[in-house]
């Protein structure tokens, strides 16, 4: 079961979107240097479909997309919340995941964004051009030829 710890709307996180940020906890990537290791903690509140429309509700017509922060134990739960923010609350959906490769069987379908990667003190976050980390768009193409990830991670260096 997924769980979080707080939730908060963020401009910069994605760009061109206002996102909800919803920082999950029970994160099991354990980075050198992490910024919020109580993260690490198995605390908070469930996270659930409930949930996240009662989040939604609080910021009526303001947020664009919904983004959950960790998850990397339940990646399964986070795909189907993810559809859920875009199916049921007709929002973006977005992923950060604290992993460099995405869990097999993951259908992109359910993601507008993804963030990938663990944090790696020397390399920096998504705003060092050193950065290790990754943020994909995905791109849902008319015709049938199935999602595409676009690595848009240079947008936080201009
Ligand atoms: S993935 Fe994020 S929350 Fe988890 S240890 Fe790394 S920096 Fe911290």
């Amino acid at each position: 079961m997924l769980k979080y710890y707080n939730y908060d709307i963020v401009f910069q996180e994605i760009p061109d979107e206002v996102t909800l940020a919803v920082n999950l906890t029970g994160c099991p990537v354990h980075c050198p240097g992490c910024h919020s290791p109580h993260l690490w903690k198995d605390i908070g509140e469930p996270l659930d479909e409930a949930a996240l429309r009662t989040m939604q509700a609080l910021y009526p017509g303001e947020v664009t997309c919904i983004a959950l922060m960790g998850g990397d134990a339940d990646s399964a739960a986070v795909e189907r919340l993810c559809a859920f923010i875009q199916r049921e609350l007709g929002l973006r959906s977005s992923w950060w995941s604290g992993r460099d490769e995405l869990p097999e069987g993951i259908d992109l379908a359910h993601f507008d964004y993804i963030k990938t990667g663990p944090y790696i003190a020397e390399l920096g976050g998504l705003k060092s051009r050193r950065t290790n980390q990754r943020l994909y768009r995905v791109d849902h193409p008319s015709g049938g030829s199935g999602p595409v990830l676009q690595d848009i991670t240079n947008r936080f260096w201009r």
